[in-house]
């Protein structure tokens, strides 16, 4: 827990001190051993189905009711996907694993010297064994006032308001008289140039010169501005440099302008500042530029060592020094990869991480020695709209159709169910024939608003 008066002290990462002895932890109740799980992504899910067919009681804490496939979140927020598409409730997940108990709640703390973790609204739940898998959120790098302005897209919620801002900006600029004003609703800044920000910028780009062209009578949806910025000096940085030119080409085809060594100086309600030398006046800001570890994290800080990213240091067997009893995988942990760099905030390591966890923590329960947790990477990818990809796989690099065919088979192989396989691949195959997007429906929208 995080009360000033905690006094225990942090033990290094990596230790080679702990004993078997030592991290064996013992089950203070009888009765199967309790294992708690905070977080029902990627990791967490992972860790959970693991304990399958074991006599180990899981407890899994959620602040949603559902696992999200996050990476199609951006066909959400442009109106090519809808959320229950990509989400799946928990309770329907786990319905065959007796073994699973879902709490539907917020973890608030962790009280690791009575082992329990604290909720917002429920009873504090007993531990044996934690497992920490809260994912990531965004990081503004010390500049939090930014986040009013400039979206970030890690929920469903930041998809929906992503998606009815756009649509709404549309509908503003077809009515309004000012030019500068239609220039800046039809103008789009999108920071950061990973994944997110390169599958993001694509989507726009498709919606507003194919999907939307013929639907709008005094404005042309097609002159669109989509900025894409980048600090470094490419984008895709953590792919090899000719997936990141191959990918930068296919950006600029669709008429997206990639900005590298920009670096974003100031944030505000009609735009963004660069390199402290030129602004550019924005209708929509996405942030995808940082992420940091989970909030409960500092329910952990007295014990462990957080990075610079607020992500919790663990030893190469994925628990925290000196805490044999609490794990923490996916993105809210710093896990030592090679050459001393953390590993990357990807599924496939958060899958593997909760597997490895689930495993040290059964090693744990029989008396034996945890296991290093040994990443393998299966490759990466990402797709830049219909046709355009990139994909590193296996040693082969691959762009345009060829990425792009590997990207859609493997994301619908990964959806957790199987209408969602079935109904995202008819979709997709609709949308390839037309271009088209269905679910363009603004709700909530309220016309004496400032907006
Ligand atoms: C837009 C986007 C696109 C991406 N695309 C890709 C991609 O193409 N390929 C890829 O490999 N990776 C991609 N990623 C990264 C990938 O999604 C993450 O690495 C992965 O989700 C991490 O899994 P996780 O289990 O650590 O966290 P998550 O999957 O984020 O799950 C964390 C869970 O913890 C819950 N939670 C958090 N705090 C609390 C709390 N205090 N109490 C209770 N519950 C809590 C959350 O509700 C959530 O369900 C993308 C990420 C984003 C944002």
């Amino acid at each position: 827990m995080y009360q000033e008066s905690h006094t225990r002290k942090k033990q290094e990462p990596g230790l080679a001190t702990q004993t078997t002895a030592e991290r064996a932890a013992t089950p203070t109740a009888t009765g199967p051993t309790r294992v708690v799980i905070i977080g029902g992504g990627f990791g967490g899910v992972d860790a959970a189905k693991a304990f399958k067919g074991h006599d180990v009681q899981v407890t899994l804490i959620d602040k949603r009711n559902y696992n999200l496939f996050v990476p199609l979140l951006y066909q959400v927020a442009s109106s090519q996907l809808s959320a229950e598409h990509i989400a799946e409730p928990l309770r329907h997940l786990f319905c065959h694993q007796k073994n699973v108990t879902i709490i539907f709640d917020e973890a608030v703390d962790i009280d690791e010297e009575n082992k329990q973790v604290v909720l917002a609204a429920n009873a504090p739940v007993s531990y044996d064994y934690l497992i920490i898998a809260a994912g990531a959120r965004d990081s503004y790098f010390g500049n939090d006032q930014w986040a009013e302005y400039a979206w970030g897209l890690k929920s469903l919620e930041d998809a929906h308001r992503i998606q009815q801002r756009m649509l709404l900006n549309y509908e503003l600029a077809e009515v309004t008289d000012d030019p500068e004003e239609r220039k800046r609703l039809l103008t789009y800044v999108l920071v950061g140039g990973g994944p997110t920000g390169v599958e993001m910028a694509g989507a726009i780009a498709e919606l507003s010169r194919f999907t939307l062209k013929k639907e709008y009578h005094n404005i042309d949806t097609g002159d669109t501005r989509i900025v894409l910025l980048e600090g470094l000096d490419r984008i895709f940085p953590a792919f090899d440099p000719k997936l990141s030119a191959a990918a930068q080409d296919a950006l600029e085809k669709l008429g997206v302008e990639v900005r590298t060594k920009a670096m974003v100086t100031s944030v505000d309600a009609t735009g963004v500042e660069i390199n402290k030398e030129e602004r550019i006046e924005a209708g929509l800001i996405i942030w995808a530029a940082g992420i940091q570890g989970a909030s409960i994290n500092q329910g952990v800080a007295d014990v462990a060592e957080l990075d610079r990213g607020k992500r919790i240091m663990v030893t190469p067997e994925l628990n925290i020094p000196g805490h044999p009893e609490i794990f923490v995988v996916g993105d809210t942990a710093h896990i030592p990869g090679p050459e001393g760099r953390p590993l990357p905030g990807v599924a496939q390591v958060a899958q593997q991480g909760g597997r490895a966890a689930a495993r040290n923590i059964l090693l744990g329960i029989k008396g034996e020695a945890y296991q290093p947790f040994v990443y393998k990477d299966y490759g990466s990818m990402a797709t830049i709209g219909r046709n355009r990809a990139v994909a590193d796989v296996g040693g082969m690099k691959l762009t345009g159709y060829p990425a792009w065919a590997v990207w859609a088979f493997i994301h619908i192989l990964r959806l957790v169910n199987f209408r969602n396989k079935v109904y995202v691949f008819w979709k997709w195959m609709w949308d390839y024939v037309g271009y088209n997007r269905s679910g363009r429906i603004i709700t909530d929208y309220k016309h004496d608003a400032e907006d």
